[in-house]
């Protein structure tokens, strides 16, 4: 099958027409035709070799939402016609103890749609039957790409930490991934601040539902929220005041890191020893629990604020995220 995309030659490179064959199909496998597909920090990450695994030619692409026009002879859970969902990971390997136990997406042989495997940044991507997420009937497809990597990315930890609906919780960077948590944590009950380094920002993230707008950056801000926050989740990329942000959590209060941040993090033991509190990360999330929060978007009508673009314009859409321009998430459409 032969497959038509948008391809870097080499690291930092502009996306080009790329088309490439696709063997034939495996017994447990869905082939998908791309209707649309966001545009995740991790892609630029990816584009520009930023974490030493990219190979060329490198499609981009991991939030796909399409609809299945082949499938395998031992596919489970998908038929042809089906519409579905593909995130960061597009196969595990179905018997490791951490699949076996649901933790799909820590299976050591789990598959990442982007790694050493071409993406959906094109008209047709491949997978595993069980990373190829059903959508739930009533979600608008041209919105709900981002919620299979960055939604689900930053809804997990929810479920993770125990975020209480009585919890008053934080978020640093209001971006793609960050304004998901604000949606998410704001309908599960909870008081949220959002941490942030971009003023121009902060009527869109008031009206996302949060109670206040701190600067992500400012000393004096992060000193004036000391103590009171039960959970903060981290979205950046970058090296933030670590420290500032342990202090303004409440004693046994939780921080949870999914950026993608490169240098070692600072953590001071005593700022964790006094309050008793914990620093953690996480990946993704399972299908299961995809699957869930996909129901729960539907439920609370709950959907990233995008920015469409059409795939051809792929580069200037990535520019657009480079340049710190996007509310709050970029989605590709076919
Ligand atoms: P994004 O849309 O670019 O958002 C990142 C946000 O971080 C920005 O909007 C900005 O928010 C803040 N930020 C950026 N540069 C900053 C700076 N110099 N100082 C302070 N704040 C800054 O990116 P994304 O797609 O949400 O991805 C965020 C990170 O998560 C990336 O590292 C990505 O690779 C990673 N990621 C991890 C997983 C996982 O499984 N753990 C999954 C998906 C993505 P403000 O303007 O509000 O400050
Ligand atoms: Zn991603």
């Amino acid at each position: 099958m032969t497959v038509n995309g948008y391809a870097a030659k080499e690291p930092k490179a502009e996306l080009t027409s790329y088309t490439y064959e696709l063997d034939d199909i495996g017994p447990e496998q869905v082939d998908i035709k791309v209707h649309y597909c966001g545009l995740c920090h991790s892609d630029i990450s990816m584009i520009n070799n930023d974490w030493g695994m990219s190979q060329y030619p490198f499609v981009p692409g991991h939030e796909v939402i399409g609809e299945v026009i082949a499938i395998g002879n031992a596919v489970k859970n998908v038929k042809v016609g089906d519409k579905v969902g593909l995130g960061w990971t597009a196969g595990s390997c179905m018997s490791c103890s951490q699949c076996m136990d649901g933790d799909h997406h820590l299976c050591a042989e789990s598959e990442p749609t982007i790694v050493g495997r071409n993406g959906g940044f094109a008209d047709k991507v491949r997978s595993h039957w069980s990373w190829a997420i059903p959508m739930p009937d009533g979600i608008d497809m041209s919105k709900a790409g981002p919620l299979l990597c960055g939604g689900i990315t930053v809804f997990n930890p929810i479920i993770l930490a125990g975020v209480k609906p009585t919890d008053k919780v934080g978020v640093i960077g209001i971006g793609g991934l960050g304004h998901m948590a604000l949606k998410f944590l704001k309908h599960w009950g909870c008081e949220v601040v959002a941490f942030s380094s971009s003023p121009d920002k902060k009527d869109a993230i008031k009206n996302m539902g949060a109670t206040r707008v701190v600067n992500s950056k400012s000393p004096e801000e992060l000193e004036s929220i000391a103590g009171q926050l039960d959970f903060i989740l981290n979205t950046t990329n970058v090296t933030l005041d670590w420290d500032a942000y342990l202090t303004a959590l409440a004693p046994k209060g939780k921080f949870h890191n999914v950026g993608a941040v490169l240098e070692p993090m600072q953590i001071p033991a005593f700022s964790l020893i006094m309050g008793e509190k914990t620093v953690g990360g996480s990946p993704i999330g399972s299908p299961a629990l995809t699957k869930t929060m996909l129901e729960f978007c539907v439920r609370h009508d709950i959907y990233p604020q995008v920015e469409e673009f059409p795939m051809h314009k792929v580069n200037d859409a990535l520019q657009h995220l480079e340049s710190g321009k996007a509310r709050f998430r970029i989605v590709l459409k076919n």
